[in-house]
């Protein structure tokens, strides 16, 4: 097969027929998850390889035996205390974090560099937030509120539902299981850089948590009693898991990669060079999908039992973090700019940025020569008649509905953008938030799905419901619950199919025979191994970066990262 873009290509008709029976083959399906553009029926080729599930099979192979040694308890009554989350593990290696996870290090660092690093964002002087943190200077005279807005030193995380970004949480009224309830808490967490006083070092720490967003609430802080300032985390951790797994993870990686790969395969010939630059970043995604349809999200499953919601309410909250995601909006360096998370000078230490920013140069840099090889004029660009049916289709409300797409490509600077956004979401993006499922979402007392037990309430004398370790207890999951949690997780962080940037067999031997026969000597094989060696670079930097780091952050080291959201 010789890579070549349509007006290049001698066999025009072979193309036509190929498209043809490609736009037969995958249909888009508008009403699974309406509004999102899916895939109808997954055809014969997108299945798993025998290869892909043998091995996956084996990567589980530990769990059913951990799980059997482990007391697991199938009834769901709270459990005696804390400590009794780490005899899940029997077998499996016990997450670091269950040695940590109280600690406020361990909280804050998880809004940085754990399974969610999506939704800290910096708070502006002029936000009317920022005045819930008025009563911090009464018990702590030093803390200069104005200043240290005006200074950009705190950061907010917010799961009200009132941020413009998130506001499906304010329609979750919880779900429910065999012995009562279930709750999502709605929290805000507020932050603050705190310089060590040495020369670009400081620490993120958490410096106020509110629960109820009732005027004149408690406003939890590390000054309250230890286990009040716990429980008050630990609601700002169940409601960054519910973001998670339906936002950051479900919906802005899985469902929102759908329609672009739908796309791809019905508009662009087997030999498009895009075609092909994009083929191994979706391999096994779209089957994948379906998997998680058929399994996860469906009523019973994982997502209706674990979650805090109904699954209605919690699918609600994957279907806006699809509709209100865009191609340039979560551009890397956009999305982190509208964050205000960009500066390292004013934020030093945000290991998701640093090492993905390394990765998204690497990808850049081959998407752009690899482009910019095959677009070698403008014209070639505005002549490719199946790249512009691609864009259109792609940005077409009856075809893709993918927000942030042109659809008419002009130039190949603008092109590489989308496609750098799309291969970096496939692999850094989604791996970042998949494969710390174990080490931060397994192990339920840190990041429970659900909460078990709803908030403090104000009594009926005007005081503060009293909190205990045994309401700890109730609001983690339950025996069965939690041995599920770590089930689910360990399942959805077991196997890595393959390695960013290195392309298995039958893609190399594509890229060969299009060297070798077609364009001998070219660049792209070069590009290709160019491409490996910046990801190597990168590495280093990032086990160098780690050496400084008091936690270490492996989810987008490039041996650990994929190239497609296959798991
Ligand atoms: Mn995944």
């Amino acid at each position: 097969m010789k890579p070549s873009i349509p007006q290049n290509d001698p066999n025009k008709e072979q193309r036509q027929d190929h498209l043809k029976r490609q736009q037969k083959a995958y249909l888009f399906d508008f009403d699974a998850l309406s509004p999102l553009a899916l895939l109808k029926d997954v055809p014969a080729v997108e299945q798993f390889s025998t290869k892909y599930i043998g091995e996956r099979i084996l990567a589980t192979s530990e769990l059913a035996a951990n799980m059997l040694a482990a007391d697991a308890r199938t009834f769901l009554d709270p459990l005696d205390e804390l400590q009794d989350y780490e005899d899940f593990f029997t077998l499996l290696p016990l997450p670091q974090v269950a040695k940590i996870y109280q600690t406020d290090r361990s909280f804050a660092e998880q809004r940085l560099s754990g399974a969610n690093p999506m939704v800290l964002r910096l708070l502006d002087a002029s936000d009317p937030r920022a005045q819930t943190l008025a009563p911090i200077s009464n018990f702590h005279p030093l803390f200069d509120l104005q200043q240290e807005l005006e200074q950009k030193n705190i950061y907010i995380a917010d799961y009200t539902g009132s941020d413009e970004h998130y506001r499906a949480p304010s329609k979750i009224g919880g779900g429910s299981y065999e012995k009562g309830r279930k709750f999502l808490p709605k929290p805000r967490a507020f932050f603050a850089w705190r310089w060590t006083g040495i020369r670009d070092r400081g620490e993120l720490v958490p410096i106020a948590i509110q629960l109820d967003p009732n005027p004149g609430s408690h406003l939890y802080t590390p000054f309250d009693l230890p286990v009040d300032w716990l429980f008050a985390k630990l609601c700002v951790q169940v409601a960054d898991a519910n973001h998670h797994e339906m936002s950051s993870h479900l919906g802005r990686t899985h469902l929102v990669m759908e329609p672009i790969a739908i796309a791809t395969a019905r508009q662009l010939a087997k030999n498009h060079p895009l075609g092909l630059l994009l083929k191994p970043h979706f391999r096994f995604m779209l089957v994948n999908n379906e998997l998680a349809r058929s399994y996860l999200i469906a009523p019973g499953g994982p997502v209706d039992d674990l979650l805090s919601g109904t699954l209605p309410e919690t699918m609600e909250i994957a279907r806006e973090a699809c509709s209100t995601w865009s191609l340039d909006e979560f551009a890397l360096p956009t999305e982190l700019k509208n964050r205000g998370m960009d500066d390292t000078n004013q934020l030093p230490h945000y290991p998701y940025r640093d090492d993905g920013l390394l990765l998204w140069n690497a990808i850049e840099t081959f998407v752009s020569g690899y482009l910019k090889y095959f677009y070698q004029t403008k014209e070639a660009i505005a002549q490719d008649v199946e790249l512009q049916t691609w864009a259109k289709e792609l940005a077409s409300d009856k075809g893709g509905k993918v927000k942030g797409m042109p659809s008419k490509i002009d130039t190949v600077e603008q092109l590489i953008k989308i496609v750098t956004t799309i291969i970096f979401t496939c692999g850094p993006q989604h791996s970042a938030v998949n494969f710390p499922q174990y080490e931060y979402m397994s192990f339920a007392a840190n990041m429970p799905l659900a909460a078990y037990r709803d908030i403090p309430k104000i009594t009926a004398s005007g005081n503060l419901e009293v909190i205990t370790e045994k309401d700890i207890l109730r609001l983690l999951p339950p025996y069965k619950r939690a041995a599920d949690q770590l089930k689910t997780m360990f399942i959805l962080a077991a196997y890595r199919y393959d390695r960013l940037g290195y392309y298995d067999k039958s893609f190399r031997e594509l890229y060969q025979m299009s060297f070798n026969e077609v364009f001998g000597g070219t660049p792209i094989e070069q590009l290709v191994q160019q491409f490996q060696q910046n990801l190597n670079m990168a590495e280093q930097r990032i086990d160098a970066n780690n050496q400084k780091r008091v936690i270490p952050y492996f989810s987008l080291k490039p041996s650990l990262v994929l190239n497609s959201i296959s798991i």
